[in-house]
């Protein structure tokens, strides 16, 4: 992953046609302030976005403008490592620009063809050993992109990184949307960390975590009148710790953290190493003066490389999975096969067999289950523990995902009998060795065909393009928490309009499910209801991106759910080429449109407690006619009656749509 991106030096010829079309001209200027002070900056593609990097009393610092605002402001940067302290006494020695250039494809993410375009800027400073570090800046029109790299030093074959200084400085007025780290080892069965914390929205910067110990990354920053920011972290696998933000002071702002030294019951190192030449992962700061460019970002994806080919054409998808709401006892063959005639009867392409299926069914009947599915079209995806050692979570099969030897036998297993893709769950936190493990299960599932979702899990970085076989992870308050507890029922409406701003804008989300039932019961009249409407989970199908997307239906909504709802659920795309940001806030109210093929699906979810009107605006759709999918309060239902209309998108794009309380819409071609 070290050096892959960089394309051709910026010569003078380039420099002086970029002026003449008067792009940036901030881009590139170098500032000497004397002896003491260096001043380096590089603007974005269209000069709205500037990062510039300074060292004051041989400290380094950077800071971001957008439109001439500062949205990041000065801000350290440096590490602490075994061969030197690369964090203060640090000299300048020389600068480099090179514009960055990427056409790549994605066949799992929010967008198919992504055309990438930043300027690059690299900074080698000297610390007191004379022992360079390079600070590289990847700046594109809305994203900021940094990480440091560390050539040949002497006889040094690799670094270990006891501390980053890296710190990310607000403007004093920001509010924030976070999530906060939790505790190690607490939680069900000491499974956490986990990031399946709650997100608070709008809270000032000086609130403390709900933990002490800061926050999982995406973090969202409302930074008043002048917009919002991202920040979160992209290339992490077996080369580096999973990082978060620490808790804020207004002197250095939010500091980059390594994992606690409680995670994975205590074992393993909580520091990163790496052989050098080397680079740390990427670090995130997505800029706008809206909300669109945090919605529509790529910049997760931009910075990586595919570290290695699929080894076949990896397929998209819907599943059903019995464990939502008939939970522990529903991994036997019955059920299973139920569930296997529910996907077929829906043209769904996989079913999901949770936890404890090997006590359950058995192998031999789980592989005479593959071959039942396969004559229906359907493929099977198989849940396994991912301990080890990392909790106590007691859920079989274990101890098959954890060692190489074991691993490979299970997949040449699940090969042999056509299971297409596992669900690997309860890991053990964010220390290197646990990136690691990510790294190796898939790769290893990518030798034997079967792609892989995480759940119990971290936040994945850049996996999407890294790894062809990835899917999705959980790494989120995901709907097994509307099921367990009511709390989380009335939750799902912020729950599912806050994800599009932040956990899922930088990467899949396994939310676990599109609920049609609207009891969390097997007979669905007993236990809490479902508090959102069924078009808010139609829509929610569409706005929740994944390339394997749950829709958790069971077999008894074939005959209760109307036949436009089940028509729609049936033909609901999970692969999208194009996501467009329409309106929304966080936590709030949302509408996405995205587009497969040719087609344009617009999702709208109405987070609140009220009705809410909106007066959209759908240029991809003007003039087009559209299927509606709406709802109407009905007195005698706690939920609104949903109905689909056939309409026009006026010529200029406009388009009024209702939602009721935690109600939804969808305006498709
Ligand atoms: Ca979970």
């Amino acid at each position: 992953m070290y050096n892959t991106n960089v394309n051709k030096p910026i010569t003078i010829k380039h420099m002086n046609i970029s002026l003449r079309n008067s792009l940036a001209a901030l881009l590139l200027i170098t500032v000497s302030t004397g002896a003491l002070a260096e001043q380096n900056k590089v603007a974005s593609p269209d000069g709205r976005l500037v990062v510039n990097v300074e060292d004051r009393d041989g400290r380094l610092y950077y800071d971001v403008c957008y439109d001439g605002k500062q949205m990041m402001q000065p801000s350290q940067l440096g590490v602490v490592a075994n061969i030197g302290d690369f964090s203060q006494k640090l000299v300048f020695r020389s600068v480099s620009n090179h514009e960055m250039k990427d056409d790549y494809s994605l066949r799992n993410a929010k967008a198919s063809t992504i055309h990438y375009r930043a300027n690059q800027m690299s900074v080698v400073y000297e610390n007191e050993k004379k022992l360079p570090m390079t600070v590289t800046f990847n700046v594109s029109d809305n994203d900021v992109a940094f990480r440091y790299e560390f050539g040949e030093m002497n006889e040094r074959t690799h670094i270990i990184i006891d501390e980053e200084k890296t710190a990310f400085r607000l403007p004093s007025h920001t509010t924030t949307f976070l999530s906060p780290q939790s505790d190690p080892m607490i939680g069900w069965m000491r499974s956490k960390p986990s990031y399946e914390e709650e997100y608070t929205p709008d809270a000032p910067m000086t609130a403390k975590s709900k933990y002490g110990k800061g926050y999982t990354f995406p973090c969202l920053f409302h930074v008043g009148q002048e917009g919002w920011v991202l920040v979160s972290e992209t290339g992490t696998h077996g080369n580096y710790p999973g990082c978060r933000l620490s808790d804020y002071n207004a002197e250095e702002g939010y500091r980059l953290e390594f994992p606690m030294e409680g995670e994975c019951d205590g074992r393993g190192a909580k520091n990163a190493a790496f052989p050098i030449p080397g680079a740390t992962p990427w670090r995130t700061i997505t800029i706008g003066s809206t909300l669109k460019p945090i919605v529509e970002t790529t910049v997760s994806f931009d910075v990586v490389k595919p570290m290695y080919e699929a080894s076949e054409q990896y397929k998209p998808g819907r599943y059903v999975w019995s464990w939502l709401i008939w939970q522990d006892n529903s991994a036997n063959y019955d059920d299973q096969k139920q569930m296997i005639d529910l996907a077929a009867t829906m043209g769904y392409e996989y079913v999901l067999v949770d936890g404890l299926w090997d006590q359950q069914t058995g192998r031999e009947r789980i592989a005479e289950l593959s071959r039942y599915a396969q004559q229906k079209g359907v493929s099977l995806m198989l849940w396994y523990n991912s301990n080890g050692t990392a909790n106590e979570a007691p859920q079989t099969p274990r101890n098959c995902m954890n060692t190489v030897i074991a691993r490979k036998k299970e997949m040449k297993w699940m090969k042999s009998i056509g299971v297409k893709g596992i669900k690997v769950d309860f890991f053990g936190g964010d220390k290197q060795h646990v990136m690691q493990l990510y790294e190796d299960i898939l790769s290893d599932a990518n030798d034997y065909g079967i792609q892989v979702i995480f759940h119990g899990c971290t936040l994945p970085r850049g996996w999407e393009r890294m790894f062809p076989n990835y899917v999705s992870s959980e790494a989120v308050l995901a709907s097994e928490n509307t099921f367990f507890q009511e709390h989380h029922a009335k939750q799902e409406g912020f729950e599912l309009t806050m994800h599009p701003f932040c956990r899922n804008t930088v990467a899949a989300m396994d939310w676990g499910g599109t609920i049609m039932n609207r009891y969390m019961s097997r007979d669905n009249k007993s236990r809490h209801r479902r508090y959102t409407s069924d078009v808010f989970e139609m829509a929610a199908a569409i706005v929740n991106q994944a390339s394997i997307q749950c829709i958790a239906m069971y077999p008894n909504n074939l005959s209760e759910l109307p036949q436009h709802e089940i028509s729609f659920l049936r033909d609901v795309p999970t692969q999208w080429d194009e996501t467009r940001f329409i309106d929304g806030y966080p936590g709030k109210y949302v509408v996405l449109a995205r587009r497969h093929g040719d087609k344009w699906y617009v999702a709208a979810l109405n987070g609140t407690n009220k009705p809410l009107s909106l007066n959209l605006s759908l240029p991809m759709l003007a003039g087009s006619e559209v299927s509606y999918y709406y709802e109407t309060a009905d007195k005698k239902s706690f939920w609104p009656k949903s109905a689909v209309k056939k309409t026009k998108v006026g010529k200029d794009g406009k388009m009024k749509i209702t939602m009721q309380p935690m109600g939804g819409s969808i305006v498709c071609e």
